[in-house]
């Protein structure tokens, strides 16, 4: 009785299906095959409930529905029985119907005339929960996790050493990137150059499009004659989310990143702008902070943020000083009060 869970939204959302895969795994007494973004596979081919990770380059070699039909005759042959459909999207609940799995389960607002079983998707309530109640299992009972490889760990502690921090050095991890520019908090160098003045080392995550922002706040952290790492496009996905796992806190904006220090048990300060905890994607750890501009009438404005203010003004970021989150960093306990 094998299952396929299907999921090939942003990596964010991998990470918060992980504990969906667990309890799935759990209940069938082995770990359950993921059909998954090529980008994600790093963050699933690791983890003890999955058994195989099936890359499926939707945006690329698997684009129109010849490639879609070849990838269902794959996955046909895998004689799964039962397909996990938490992701809203034609083309995987299409890929599950031309596999002919026979049960397909997905939410009632994704493509039910697919679907052999409906579940609602609860309106409220954390995203790690409603993806968990597509198999009925009920809320908080699994945490999202990556599994790092030991190579992982040690491309981490290499590139931390050879950019000048001294080994087991205490750090503060900022992820200033976001694919939704109304997402980026526009003051991060600011606060890299406070952390750095109060002593604490500065080491910026992110991708290959996140560098050049990466290396201004690394700059501004080494003026003060302190080594500052920008590993922004240095790193794999997983080496990345090593950097963060080794990190005393992450500052970061409502983006995968806080999602994968959730998955490594890192204490996290969250940047909200135009969207808000409550969509459900918000910190929930004991030390996590969450901080956003309150009573600002246009807020939240879309689900995932605007690619640029459909006001101009941008307060939502704009108007959040690097105080309020130097507060929340201090709250989290990873930075010594100020007398
Ligand atoms: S409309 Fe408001 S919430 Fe949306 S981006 Fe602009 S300032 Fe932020």
């Amino acid at each position: 009785l094998s299952s396929v869970v299907i999921q090939t939204a942003f990596l964010g959302d991998v990470v918060l299906t992980t504990p969906l895969l667990q309890a799935l795994a759990e209940r069938e007494g082995s770990p359950v095959d993921v059909v998954t973004t090529p980008a994600a596979v790093p963050l699933l081919e690791t983890h003890a409930a999955v058994r195989r990770v099936w890359p499926f380059d939707k945006h690329g070699t698997e684009k129109g529905l010849g490639a879609l039909r070849r990838f269902a005759a794959s996955l046909r042959a895998e004689r799964y029985q039962t397909a996990w459909l938490p992701h809203r999207s034609l083309r995987t609940a299409a890929l599950a119907w031309l596999a002919r799995i026979p049960r397909r389960v997905g939410f009632h607002d994704g493509w039910r005339f697919l679907y052999t079983d409906v579940r609602r998707r609860p309106d409220t309530g954390h995203e790690i929960d409603r993806l968990l109640s597509l198999a009925d299992v009920p809320p908080r009972r699994y945490q999202p996790a990556i599994e790092l490889k030991l190579s992982d760990v040690t491309a981490a502690e290499k590139l931390l050493r050879d950019e000048g921090l001294k080994p087991g050095e205490p750090f503060v991890a900022l992820a200033p990137g976001s694919i939704w520019g109304t997402k980026r908090w526009p003051y991060y160098k600011e606060l890299a150059q406070h952390l750095t003045a109060r002593g604490a080392r500065i080491v910026v995550v992110g991708g290959k499009d996140d560098w050049p922002l990466g290396e201004q706040i690394a700059v501004t952290a080494r003026r003060l004659k302190h080594p500052a790492v920008n590993a922004c496009g240095k790193l794999a996905l997983r080496e990345s989310v090593a950097v963060i796992s080794k990190a005393m806190v992450l500052i970061t904006n409502d983006s995968a990143p806080l999602h994968f220090a959730t998955a490594v048990g890192t204490p996290v300060v969250a940047v909200f702008g135009p969207t808000v905890p409550a969509f459900g994607f918000g910190p929930r750890g004991p030390r996590d902070m969450t901080v956003g501009v309150e009573g600002l009438p246009c807020r939240p404005c879309s689900r995932h943020g605007p690619a640029t203010c459909p006001l101009g003004h941008h307060r939502c970021m704009n108007d959040l000083p690097v105080e309020r989150v130097l507060a929340a960093i201090e709250e989290t306990g990873a930075l010594p009060h100020r007398n």
